[in-house]
């Protein structure tokens, strides 16, 4: 503690008596700053009511003490230095005890008696809670400060007219420009004048109060390159309310941005790859939910992916084939290998389509398993393979006892034709009609049988060069009556000159019958049937056009298999032979067909180019 022994003992009964007059009795009690009377050696000789209630003291705790006891000068040896100075000074101080801290401002005012210096008015005023305010926003600029130089975000403040006026330090580090360089300019770090429209949206966007998030854009570094950023701004105001500036943090992205891009690719190339694979792909969670079904899901099982995203995986599975299919799958959840899975599921026309699933456990870093991805094929190709060879013992069956019925009616088909000849070369003009319609029907008996001889063994074929118009004209004639029975109208376009080909004319009229039996079926009354013939590079091209029922297109990959027929009485054998007759031929058939719209076989075989 300091005391000043510079000066002698001050005579304080005389500055009692003056405060004890008066006057300074009322301006010193009813002051409303609190205001001590010190001598020249510091020592308290009276406080007024102000002071008593400011620093919560009794009357008699002050008195004869030095002032540096309770207060702590800031500058004590200069405040004692001027006790006996004749002019008022200002000092700083705080009282600090377990109940009381109290920053204050102090003014030193020398009493003056008779021109001699006695003591001092110390008047002081409480200033707590300006100090506090003062220093804490300086300590808060300093954080912000720190905030902003710590920061690895480029962060600037701009005026209203879009000068910057402020930078951190990480805009240095992200756009390798010096702070001078930017200051008091506008931004520059753009990549061309192009963008000065971006950056004077953006601030127009946030002088109108409103802010920009994470906007994603190009910036332009001092050596050229170019980086992505995100930048976010926001307007600045005064304790009033008014905008002083725009505040913006600016973030370099291209590295995220480089990755995303990558992955993206990524991502692209595997899709691609899904999207367009025949196999059904699908992405389970572990829940079980679907959450990718490839677009090959439409054609093979007949509804759109839409009905598979996000629903169960299991929702069309056969009911059968849940256990195994449950157990299977738990058991690859934790041998987290993949493995081959059976099962049936639904087709949207109902029918149970036999899969074969391989399944394979998708592994985090952590080697958990995040998801399943299911590469699934339709077995129904091997299954129908598999039915169609037990099929052919059918077939062979079904075929000895054709090749006999066929044998024992040709015979007596031979004598009955050979008798309607001799009528018809002898009968007159109207008997002659029906003996030619009794005529051909004979041939059609002749030909259905034919066809069933066919089946028994290709038959010993005839192969020799064949006029197709004369081949056409004469199958015609044999499909008339029925066309016209059906009320169907048939119409033959050939090209003329078309080449001879080597073929069996038997088997080939048996085939283009088949063809147009089949187009007439499906034809409801009044029905056209358009054939046509022509050429096609080194072949002969045969169109049999219908605008009947069409095939539905889940049959049409059905079609020419062994028994499959959609009609009552059909027997789903005329396609399957036409083909193996045609592939004798070299050539190839090709169906297209709409439901309700109709079908054209297309069919192709070769002739021989004369040299
Ligand atoms: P079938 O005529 O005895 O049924 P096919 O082998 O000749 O046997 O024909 C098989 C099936 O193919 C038919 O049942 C029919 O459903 C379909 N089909 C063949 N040709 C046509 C066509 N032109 N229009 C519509 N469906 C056809
Ligand atoms: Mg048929």
């Amino acid at each position: 503690m300091y005391s000043n022994k510079k000066y002698k003992a001050s005579n304080n009964s005389s500055i009692k008596d003056l405060l004890n007059s008066d006057m300074y009795k009322s301006l010193f009690d009813y002051n409303c700053d609190a205001i001590w009377a010190i001598n020249l050696d510091g020592m308290i000789l009276k406080i007024n009511d102000a002071a008593k209630s400011m620093f919560k003291m009794k009357e008699n705790q002050y008195l004869h003490t030095a002032i540096n006891l309770w207060i702590e000068i800031d500058d004590e040896t200069l405040f004692f230095d001027c006790l006996s100075s004749s002019k008022p000074h200002m000092f700083k101080g705080k009282l600090d005890t377990e109940e009381l801290y109290i920053t204050l401002e102090m003014t030193s005012i020398p009493i003056i008696i008779d021109s001699e210096i006695i003591g001092r008015f110390i008047q002081m005023k409480d200033r707590t809670i300006e100090t506090r305010e003062v220093d804490h926003m300086r300590s808060e600029n300093a954080y912000w400060e720190s905030f902003m130089n710590h920061s690895t975000d480029a962060i600037g403040l701009f005026d209203l007219d879009g000068n910057i006026i402020k930078l951190n330090r990480a805009t240095e580090d992200i756009f390798l420009y010096s702070r001078e360089e930017l200051l008091g300019n506008k931004v520059i770090t753009i990549p061309d004048e192009s963008y000065r429209d971006e950056v004077e949206f953006l601030q127009r966007k946030v002088k109108s109060g409103k802010s920009v998030v994470e906007y994603e854009t190009i910036r332009k570094r001092k050596d050229g390159k170019l980086i992505d950023v995100a930048i976010t701004y926001s307007p600045l105001y005064d304790f009033e309310g008014n905008m002083i500036a725009m505040a913006n943090i600016l973030r370099d992205i291209t590295e995220r941005k480089n990755a995303e891009n990558e992955l993206r690719d990524r991502e692209a190339k595997y899709r691609l790859i899904a999207e367009n694979t025949a196999d059904l792909i699908r992405v389970l969670d572990l829940n079980n939910t679907i959450t990718y079904t490839s677009p090959s899901h439409t054609w093979m099982l007949g509804r759109d992916t839409d009905k598979y995203q996000y629903g169960d995986g299991f929702q069309f599975v056969h009911p059968l084939d849940h256990h195994h299919l449950n157990a299977l799958y738990e058991e690859m959840l934790t041998t987290k290998q993949p493995l081959n899975i059976e099962f049936r599921e639904q087709h949207a026309s109902g029918e149970w389509i036999p899969l074969e699933a391989r399944c394979m456990p998708v592994l985090d870093q952590n080697h958990n398993v995040t998801s399943v991805v299911m590469v699934i094929r339709d077995l129904s190709e091997r299954k129908n393979t598999e039915e169609l060879l037990r099929n052919s013992d059918k077939l062979a069956i079904i075929g000895q006892l054709a090749a006999s019925i066929a044998h024992e009616i040709r015979n007596p088909l031979t004598s009955l034709k050979g008798f309607l000849q001799f009528f018809y070369s002898n009968g007159d003009e109207l008997s002659r009609n029906y003996y030619e319609l009794m005529l051909s029907e004979v041939e059609r008996i002749n030909l259905i049988v034919s066809e069933f001889l066919l089946l028994a063994k290709p038959q010993s074929s005839n192969f020799k060069e064949t006029e197709i118009n004369e081949l056409f004209n004469h199958l015609l004639a044999l499909v008339d009556s029925q066309a016209i029975m059906e009320n169907v109208e048939l119409s033959l376009e050939i090209d003329e000159e078309i080449p001879k080909i080597y073929g069996d004319s038997n088997q080939l009229k048996q085939v283009f019958l088949n063809y147009i039996k089949n187009a007439i079926e499906a034809c409801s009354t009044g029905g056209q049937i358009d054939i046509s013939v022509s050429t096609k590079l080194d072949m002969v091209e045969i169109k049999i056009k219908d605008n009947g029922s069409g095939i539905k297109e889940d049959h049409l990959n059905k079609i020419g298999t062994p028994f499959f027929t959609t009609k009552e009485k059909g027997t789903g054998l005329g396609l399957m032979i036409s083909e193996r007759i045609i592939s004798n031929h070299k050539g190839t058939v090709r169906f297209e067909s709409k439901e309700g719209l109709g079908t054209t076989v297309t069919i192709h075989i070769p002739y021989q180019k004369k040299a």
